[in-house]
């Protein structure tokens, strides 16, 4: 067989020490082997790290960029949604496209092969969000894999006619359904109607939840419900649940164990949680981000993501899913290398099982979606934000970026 090309010494998996060779060919992984004894284009990686791509559970495209139009002065969640909702009557589809083309473009260039990223629909935007991202997906395919997640950011029982458009989007082809119980007027009928419309057409589902402080009341319990009364166990993720950092040991057990039988997976978005909480105290604020990496030891599936870029809920953002992962580590004090690596995971396999991608990974016959880290190991990988250094998707070189150089000079002249 011709192969297109050979990385030589790469380091897969989180926890192998060993290097291997892997051979692609007709734009999949065609062998993984210690030493592959075969001719074509290859590039030793000396020992790098290797991941199948870097998977986002959770990002806004649509809402990225928008500083220079909203203010957060409060820095409060309630801001946020108010602010955003006022620009958004201004978005046009144009807009909404060249905002989140700039914003993929750096996730691309982080090394993110996988996305699922949520797209707001109301009467005020209608579906001009929807059909920019749709452009995007088709546009940047040759570098990604976009899955859009429509949902109502305002509430849907207090909106009329936002149901019936998330039902057109989902005609449309939206690969799946959100929903945003905290700003409903009545947060479990709108966990019923997002569970009859993603039956209705067969869609897994993405919750924003239990988005603050307070654990006397938490919706997690009605989503575990209706997921199992609905059979839909697998299918189903919360993002956020900043409920759960707020609560102690024994309960947290206890929530762990109902998410595992249930089937719901969860993703913590700590860039948004540590800007967001805890706003009602002026000094030891509260970290206010949930430690996923705890619910990984109850066979719970999580994912550390994005969130959003640049705008009130979030003034900050390069898409780095590393960084991010770094980020997670540092707040909730993880220092120990399997968890380090572990975190590496949140950004690759986890959310990968998380998003039900049948194809991911490094298997011989899969695409061959690969990232080469500027590291040796994938503890140090965290805590060095290691570079990605050029990406494959699909056996074609997607992204560069070369390492920096220093230029020594002799510190003396003449
Ligand atoms: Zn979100």
């Amino acid at each position: 067989m011709a192969l297109d090309l050979i990385l030589r010494k790469a380091r897969i998996g989180t926890h192998e020490p060993q290097t291997v060779d892997i051979a692609v060919a007709d734009g999949r992984i065609a062998g993984i082997a210690p030493e592959i004894a075969a001719d074509g284009p290859e590039e030793n990686l000396a020992g790098r790290v290797v991941v199948a791509g870097l998977v986002e559970t959770h990002i806004h495209l649509d809402k990225a960029c928008i500083l220079d139009r909203c203010k957060s002065e409060q820095g409060t969640l309630a801001e946020a949604i108010a602010e955003v909702a006022a620009a958004k009557r201004d978005f046009s589809e144009d807009d909404v496209y060249r905002r989140a083309r700039r914003t993929l473009e750096k996730s691309i260039l982080q090394g993110t092969m996988r996305m699922r990223t949520h797209v707001e629909v109301d009467p005020r935007i209608g579906l001009k969000g929807f059909h920019a991202i749709q452009r995007l997906q088709k546009d940047y395919r040759w570098a990604i894999d976009i899955e859009i997640c429509v949902f109502p950011q305002e509430g849907l029982l207090n909106d009329p006619g936002t149901e019936e458009l998330l039902i057109a989007a989902c005609e449309q082809g939206a690969d799946l359904i959100g929903g945003c119980p905290y700003t409903d007027s009545d947060p479990h009928g709108q966990i019923a109607r997002i569970f009859a419309i993603a039956r209705r057409f067969d869609r897994d589902i993405d919750f924003h939840l239990d988005f603050d402080l307070e654990p006397s009341r938490m919706d997690l319990d009605e989503v575990c419900r209706q997921t199992q009364a609905a059979g839909w166990g697998g299918r189903v993720a919360v993002g956020h649940v900043t409920k759960l950092s707020a609560i102690g040991r024994e309960r947290f057990a206890e929530i762990a164990k109902r998410l595992a039988d249930a089937g719901v997976a969860v993703t913590v978005l700590p860039a948004t949680d540590l800007y967001l909480m805890g706003r009602d105290r002026d000094h030891d604020v509260p970290r206010g981000v949930t430690a996923v990496h705890r619910l990984l030891e109850y066979g719970v599936v999580c994912s550390i993501a994005t969130n959003n870029v640049l705008n009130p809920f979030t003034p900050f953002g390069d898409c780095s899913l590393v960084r991010m992962a770094n980020l997670y580590a540092n707040v909730t004090q993880i220092g120990r290398p399997a968890e380090l690596a572990s975190c590496l995971d949140m950004v690759t396999t986890f959310p990968a099982k998380l998003m039900n991608l049948k194809n991911y990974g490094i298997k011989i016959g899969n695409p061959a979606d690969l990232v080469v880290l500027d590291c040796g190991d994938p503890a140090l990988a965290v805590a060095e934000l290691a570079r990605p250094l050029f990406g494959l998707k699909n056996g074609r070189r997607s992204f560069v970026c070369p390492p920096p150089r220093l230029l020594a000079q002799s510190s003396t002249f003449g």
